[in-house]
């Protein structure tokens, strides 16, 4: 039998229910202020010594509308403005800081929001672990985007602003770009591409050209940290081991802080910059990916447009229309594309997942058999190697230029509690002292808790 999991509490979703309260509701304290002060008038007054001219069955409604409406309502109403107010004033600030075009690196600019939860879809890794077939079936449905769309909003960002910068389409074509993506790049980012192409509506699609442009930032980070990680423990002391520890560092800052969000991967792939212009082996085509050219923005400069979009998405400007949702395709879809052809430097440093590794006493190495994760198709091929150094069973790794390196504490296989399947998460979050850490799903966006890798985060180069 199965042991009972508790649920995940699902993340607060904001301006949720009625446009005026957060869900889940047992967690918006203005919703409990509107229900106490329902209640007040229905409590009190049938107890009231005071003498009234009214009958009760008029006073109780009266009193309902006063108090509920007054002291219960209105603050959720100001509330809803003030929010509306702040996230206008920090979209203007975010613009003034980058008065330049669209599409520039943003250094230090924390990301507004939390990312959503993707939407869930079948995954079928433990089809390649081999499991057994009743644990491989599909959870709930999450909510799509857990901020619904506030009509009302006005329009900051006109859709004309954001200007589509030339080469960004390359000659390539959507297809060409998307499929050779889904053949060839690592799991996630080679799914999240799929559910783009797979979209029914426009709005549908343009949620997934988000979240694929979010999966790429975290996968190139991630495989570059891997690189760097193994660079920082093997040349202690070396040029480049001075330049890969403060860069790990700033990662395990964002780990121990308050989370790694879609803005810390793109500020942190471009704070990589100079490390990678210095020791441009060190991960072979990466240079070429972060440099910007007048015609050819970097995979940072795409990415932080579809960032951006986000953000904006989040704060209840997202498209109300077929025809919006359209409209910003357009302009975003050449970005996700830009990015991706970018990051084709990813095809040789390939993502491997550890089946089982044995010892040849003849050779005195490791015949490690792995399977390939990389592409959509969750199938993974299996592919056998033989290694000088043992490696742990149904880990991920990368095969880089030296060998393969431990994805390890940024990537894991883990288990769901929600969906009851393994699903291949990244490092999300930990405490600063102790606790566990909190990995995401690629797929779903669920939290789930990695108790052992949280001690592996704090243990990135770097002070506490
Ligand atoms: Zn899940």
């Amino acid at each position: 039998m199965a042991m009972y999991q508790p649920p995940i509490p699902r993340p607060k979703r904001r301006n949720a229910v009625l446009r005026l309260y957060d869900g889940p509701l047992y967690r918006d304290w203005a919703f409990w202020l509107t229900v106490a002060n329902v209640a007040l008038p229905i409590v009190s007054l049938p107890a009231s010594e005071v003498p009234s001219s009214s009958p009760l069955w008029v006073d109780i409604p009266l009193g309902i509308v006063l108090f509920g409406g007054t002291f219960g309502v209105l603050p959720a109403w100001l509330r809803l403005l003030f929010r509306r107010w702040r996230w206008r004033r920090a979209q203007r600030s975010q613009q003034e800081v980058r008065p330049d075009a669209p599409g520039r690196p943003t250094h230090g600019t924390a990301p507004l929001v939390q990312p959503a939860p993707r939407s869930t879809a079948p995954h079928r890794l433990q089809d390649a672990l081999e499991l057994p077939a009743d644990r491989a079936h599909h959870g709930p449905q999450v909510p799509e985007f857990p901020w619904h769309v506030a009509p009302t909003v006005p329009q900051v960002m006109p859709v004309a602003q954001v200007t589509v910068p030339p080469g960004a389409a390359h000659s390539s074509g959507s297809s060409d770009a998307f499929s050779a993506a889904r053949r060839s790049l690592p799991h996630p980012i080679a799914r999240a591409v799929r559910i783009v192409q797979q979209a029914h509506t426009p709005r549908d699609e343009y949620e997934a050209v988000i979240d694929a442009g979010e999966t790429l930032a975290i996968v190139i980070s991630v495989t570059a940290a891997a690189l760097l990680k193994d660079h920082a423990r093997t040349g202690s002391g070396s040029d480049t081991a001075l330049l890969a520890e403060p860069a790990l560092a700033r990662l395990k800052q964002a780990y121990v802080g308050s989370g790694a969000m879609f803005g810390t991967w793109t500020n942190w792939l471009a704070s990589l910059n100079a490390l990678v212009t210095a020791h441009p082996a060190l991960i072979p085509g990466f240079r070429e990916a972060l440099e910007s050219r007048p015609d050819e923005p970097s995979v940072v400069d795409h990415l932080n447009v579809l960032r951006n979009e986000r953000n904006r998405a989040a704060h209840g400007d997202k498209p109300h229309t077929r025809q919006e949702a359209t409209l910003r395709l357009a302009t975003l879809r050449p970005h996700l594309e830009g990015a991706l052809h970018r990051a084709r430097f990813l095809e040789d440093v390939p993502w491997l997942l550890t089946v089982s590794s044995s010892y040849q006493p003849r050779t005195d190495n490791f015949a490690v058999v792995t399977r390939r994760v990389m592409g959509d198709h969750p199938d993974f091929e299996k592919q056998t190697f033989t290694w000088s150094r043992p490696v742990a069973d149904e880990m991920f790794y990368v095969l880089g230029p030296s060998g393969p390196l431990s994805l390890s504490p940024f990537v894991a296989s883990r288990f769901c509690g929600h969906c009851r399947q393994l699903e291949v998460c990244y490092a999300y979050k930990t405490g600063k002292r102790q606790g566990p850490a909190t990995f995401k799903s690629f797929d779903s966006g669920h939290d789930i808790p990695a108790d052992e890798l949280g001690d592996d985060l704090r243990g990135l180069p770097g002070r506490d």
